[in-house]
């Protein structure tokens, strides 16, 4: 081994020590503070963290809380939301999506639907409820005498989850600021949250869909109706029977005569 080598090691072994020694150095100093205190009596420290972003630079992002757009109904027009969104890259979906789905329809709509996310069709075309699902779900809101131009349709997240997989903690907590200020934009009568995770995701509970759908539940004064996504009819036709009556309890709730046909939801016989 050369000199210089063997002076470098030396080097880095003498600067590994003096890290060291600091480093017990200064837990040396904490244990001795924490004695300190407990023999104060202090037997707990609160613990703060600092907030990486501050709350002005969090609304800028993310859009204002909860609270705050409940107070802002009637504020914004959708034009303003989809503006703000802009060329959305707040959540990683922002990369991997075709078209922002952002929502179709009657900007003064009694009634909004909302589902999960946009799959492939739906991210092909940038609107919601465009597959075969959202054809199904076309038949039932005419059903109710109604078009999808009569209603609105929007989706809790606005870019396509990969392989349709369900959005993340993180991605919702990014998007669904959005849909509440679409909601409060629109003020509806009545909400209709199709499917497992739209329903759970907006009522903020992990009751199963089959035990959710069928009774009106409060979402931001709106009165909000959980039914099956129309994909789950797609896979089981026989539960268009209760998606049928909880549109019809929808009816109800918005002041619509039930229509004069002898089918109901997507081909069911009304009872
Ligand atoms: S999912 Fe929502 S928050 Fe995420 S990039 Fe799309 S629009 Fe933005």
């Amino acid at each position: 081994m050369s000199n210089t080598l063997i002076q470098n090691t030396a080097n880095v072994k003498g600067a590994v020590a003096g890290v060291a020694e600091e480093a017990e150095s200064v837990l040396a100093s904490v244990k001795a503070y924490l004695a300190d205190l407990s023999e104060s009596g202090v037997d707990e420290l609160p613990l703060t963290v600092s907030p990486l972003v501050s709350a002005a630079e969090r609304d800028m992002l993310l859009g204002p809380p909860p609270d705050i757009i409940d107070g802002m109904a009637g504020a914004e027009t959708l034009d303003m939301i989809r503006l703000d969104l802009g060329d959305c890259r707040r959540c990683q979906l922002g990369n991997t999506r075709t078209n922002l789905v952002f929502g179709v329809g009657n900007p003064n709509a009694r009634l909004v639907f909302v589902g999960e996310g946009p799959g492939r069709d739906e991210d092909l075309q940038g609107e919601p409820f465009v597959g075969e699902a959202g054809k199904l779900l076309t038949k039932i809101i005419e059903a109710m005498g109604l078009t999808r131009s009569d209603v609105y349709i929007c989706n809790v997240v606005k870019c396509r989850p990969p392989q349709n997989r369900d959005p993340l903690p993180s991605e919702i907590e990014a998007c669904s600021s959005f849909m509440l200020r679409q909601v409060k934009a629109i003020n509806p009568s009545a909400i209709v949250a199709l499917g497992k995770f739209a329903a759970q995701t907006l009522l903020g509970v992990k009751t199963p869909i089959s035990r959710l759908r069928g009774a009106f539940q409060d979402y931001h004064g709106i009165p909000l109706m959980p039914t099956f996504h129309p994909a789950a009819l797609l896979r089981d036709p026989a539960l268009k029977r209760d998606v049928w009556e909880d549109m019809k309890q929808v009816m109800k709730k918005i002041g619509m005569e039930l229509p004069a046909q002898k089918t109901g939801a997507a081909g069911v016989e009304q009872p």
